[in-house]
């Protein structure tokens, strides 16, 4: 048994930030390979903290959702997996032991030499005429594989020279250029570099945005897919702008190569993680019997279960949006019925007007998406198995910009958390209240908190800055 985990870096305001780990889990899903495949993420649920529990197998490889290395991956990540060690991934990765199950963490799919593969799908999707060895119509193509490029990140920019270099190789283009949005050699100066009458712009960038749909066409004067530029210093020359990299479906295959070469010879995997099946067998045995979980409400019908918010309890099924997939119940829970992303599931702020009904495996992974975590962590807190993380030591693991809640006073933390954490279901373990009964036997709010979340840790830090600005104003 093989368990895949997705690592993005979601947000705790913009929905759509988590969208690229769902998509690609999906595709690699749909192949089969690996028995399951989990998303991650640093500020959505299940968190980094969590994910591990989240998986079924005792085979995990842990893949990084970033374009290059840095100081998510590098920090980050394996800090709050607690892989024990900072700093440089090796190449064939690292591989621990945690909590009885082999974790193996990779470096980034962006620094995969597969990488070049994907950009040149890219070109070829503005450039038709890009045949296998170079463009079939004979007119000379210039390359520019384009990075956002920071001072404060050597490595970002090495993956593009790289990239660059290896495609240089192949000999598709006449020409291949490195360049960069906000270092230099900077891609506004193209013109005065590229000699041929044709340039693709490529941009390495993980997903669109701002840089891509904005910021490059306007500094570059885009105006489309194909743009003409009757006079440059080289004379006429036409610029082909792709999508960027990692948007791109070939992004998969990247994944599933490093999946394989973190596994090295392979063998028969691991087997089913014990603890893990032990808390989704008493989730089921409570389902069976019907059941409500926080917000939801688990119905037992001929064989399927019907899930819904509890508060559309009666209401005829044809009065509801029906759903048939987990990923149908993911994609709604994801939002308030106002339309506001939720970075953190147990918030009372469950959607209505939905229900969906699904056989048992479905169920099983449409609760984790409803409540990421929840049912394992719920099972080890009845088992004595949850160790609650104290806020001092959470907040001593902050680094980067989140280390300033170090300098949060004890009340103050309690000030945030009662604002916050008011709106949760969870119960804070980490503060030292007790929870002595959980949806797991029959209190449908009963789950447990066993560390603060990024969201009030987020919010703790914002508290900080205030008082920080109140006092020096
Ligand atoms: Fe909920 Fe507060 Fe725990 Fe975050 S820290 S999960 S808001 S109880």
């Amino acid at each position: 048994m093989r368990s895949l985990v997705l690592i993005g870096h979601g947000s705790h305001l913009n929905g759509e930030s988590a969208v690229a780990a769902y998509r690609y889990a999906e595709l690699i899903r749909a192949r089969g390979l690996f028995d399951e495949v989990i998303e991650g993420y640093w500020k959505e649920e299940p968190s980094l903290r969590q994910v591990l529990r989240t998986t079924a197998s005792t085979d995990v490889t842990v893949i990084p959702m970033f374009i290059s290395e840095g100081y998510f991956t590098e920090t980050v990540i394996p800090r709050e997996l607690g892989l024990g060690h900072q700093g440089p991934v090796p190449p064939e990765g690292i591989a621990r032991v945690i909590g009885g199950r082999t974790v193996r963490y990779t470096l980034p799919y962006g620094v995969h030499p597969g990488m070049a593969d994907v950009i040149v799908a890219r070109a070829r999707e503005v450039l038709p005429e890009l045949g296998p060895d170079g463009p079939a119509d004979g007119i000379e193509t210039a390359l520019i594989v384009l990075g956002h490029g920071t001072t404060r990140n050597e490595n970002s920019s090495r993956v593009i020279y790289e990239n660059a270099a290896r495609l240089r190789e192949r000999g598709l283009f006449s020409e291949v250029h490195a360049l960069f949005l906000d270092e230099e050699p900077r891609v506004t100066g193209w013109a005065d570099l590229v000699r041929a009458p044709r340039v693709v712009i490529v941009p390495f960038f993980a997903s669109e945005g701002w840089h891509t749909l904005e910021t490059i066409p306007e500094e570059l004067g885009l105006s489309g897919v194909v743009t003409p530029f009757a006079d440059t210093p080289h004379g006429p020359q036409q610029v082909h702008y792709a999508r960027p990299v990692g948007t791109h479906a070939a992004v998969a295959e990247v994944i599933l190569h490093l999946a394989e070469e973190a596994r090295g010879a392979g063998g028969p995997g691991g087997d089913t993680e014990r603890g893990h099946e032990a808390a989704w067998q008493a989730f089921l045995t409570l389902a069976r019997r019907g059941a409500r979980v926080g917000e939801l409400l688990v119905t037992p019908e001929l064989g399927v279960f019907e899930i819904r918010n509890a508060l559309d309890e009666g209401r005829p099924g044809g009065d509801l949006m029906t759903l048939v997939t987990p990923e149908g119940v993911r994609d709604r829970v994801r939002f308030t019925d106002g339309g506001e992303h939720r970075p953190v599931h147990t918030l009372r702020s469950l959607p209505r007007g939905w229900r969906a009904v699904l056989n048992e495996a479905d169920l099983r992974r449409a609760v984790h998406y409803t409540y990421p975590a929840v049912v394992e962590e719920t099972y080890a807190h009845g088992c004595h198995a949850l160790r609650p993380t104290p806020w001092a030591t959470t907040a001593r693991r902050q680094t980067g910009i989140y280390a300033k809640v170090q300098r949060a006073v004890p009340e103050q933390v309690e000030r945030v958390a009662e604002r916050v954490c008011a709106a949760c279901l969870r119960t804070r373990l980490w503060a030292g209240e007790h929870l002595t009964h959980s949806f797991l036997d029959g209190v449908p709010g009963g789950m447990p908190c066993a560390e603060a979340c990024t969201f009030l840790v987020a919010e703790v830090r914002a508290e900080v800055a205030r008082k920080k600005a109140a006092s020096a104003s």
